[in-house]
């Protein structure tokens, strides 16, 4: 609480939340909407929204690990998850009133305060908030707002099995793949579902040029000659944290170089090992590709030692990488 004086946004939010405290003891704030800690039944956007009609929005995804030995959460890499959310904002010409540092205080509050203690997922929305008809970025009122809410397993456990989709993914040209843009979230939709109604799993989108690109949801790591190899930004992913986290954990803790250059379909099928990585997936072993099995079908060597080397970190457990880390328990905020 000590680190919310002096923002004054924030500030403007404690108080209101307080406010709204004296009103609703009984039901938990789970929204920072419209400035305030409210219940999400209550936290509604009017039907002529710009951002719902025109998917003139960016969100975010951040993960609270809830450690049960501690009883604290490990808010992973959130500067970094808010970095990249006002990265997009820039691109979509979204302004506002709030740093990185506020974003991540409301978050923390709004975490604390939900009293949760499980797996959380937050979700920050940036978005075109007027009431408008006419599809622009310009002249247009910019709102955020923050949920909190549960995790359910995704993509995780078991094996991946995978198709290579038909739709290719969106080209920095159209739609910027770098930033979270809700619009640009049809494409990966698009693919998910034929995915999923073709009885796979999930998709792995090419680029326009036939390079492989990403998953719907996450970035793809390919094992070869006992090396990783990932696209690279040009090949229109998004520049995901958990991507960039296991390049660092393969190169600090493993000895491991990645290579990050672009991907021929037919290297997929004739990797050692092949994983996803995002925040709701973490790292998830890939078995199978437009049915070919990948290495020997089972987790590979290196996949189980980066996933190892993962759920600690995203716990906070291990030292070296506490800069990682914002670590909230339920009673006080740490860091
Ligand atoms: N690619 C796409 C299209 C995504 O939506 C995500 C999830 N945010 C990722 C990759 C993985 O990014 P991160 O590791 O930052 O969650």
């Amino acid at each position: 609480m000590e680190k919310l004086k002096g923002v004054t946004n924030v500030n403007k939010a404690l108080l209101r939340r307080t406010i709204f405290r004296q009103k609703e003891e009984t039901m938990p704030p789970y929204a920072f909407f419209k400035e305030q800690f409210m219940p999400l039944s209550e936290a509604k956007v009017g039907i002529l929204t710009q951002a719902l009609h025109y998917g003139t929005a960016t969100f975010g995804g951040i993960r609270g690990n809830w450690d049960s030995e501690e009883e604290r959460f490990c808010l992973f890499r959130i500067q970094d998850h808010y970095k990249r959310l006002l990265d997009a904002c820039r691109i979509l010409r979204i302004r506002l009133p709030y740093s990185v540092d506020d974003m991540c205080h409301l978050s923390t509050e709004l975490l604390v305060e939900s009293g949760y203690q499980e797996d959380v997922y937050i979700r920050p929305l940036a978005y075109k908030s007027s009431q408008a008809i006419g599809v622009r970025l310009h002249d247009l009122d910019d709102d955020f707002l923050v949920i909190v809410t549960t995790l359910p397993a995704y993509l995780g456990g078991k094996g991946v099995r995978c198709c290579t989709s038909s739709w290719r993914r969106v080209d920095d040209t159209m739609i910027p793949a770098r930033g979270k843009i809700c619009g640009a979230y049809v494409n990966s939709a698009l693919a998910k579902t034929d995915a999923h109604e073709n009885g796979f799993d999930e998709a792995i989108l090419l680029t326009y040029d036939g390079h492989v690109s990403e998953g719907t949801g996450e970035n793809i790591f390919l094992a070869i000659n006992g090396k990783l190899v990932t696209p690279p930004s040009s090949d229109n992913i998004l520049i995901g944290i958990t991507r960039d986290t296991v390049i660092k954990l393969a190169k600090n803790e493993l000895d491991i170089d990645t290579i990050e250059r672009s991907v021929d379909r037919s290297e997929l099928y004739l990797a050692e090992e092949c994983f996803f990585t995002g925040t709701a997936t973490n790292i998830a072993q890939v078995v199978e590709i437009d049915h070919r099995t990948i290495g020997n079908g089972e987790t590979g060597e290196i996949t189980a030692k980066l996933q190892q080397l993962f759920a600690e970190v995203a716990l906070g457990r291990n030292p070296h990488y506490s800069h990682w880390y914002t670590l909230v328990s339920p009673a006080r905020v740490e860091a």
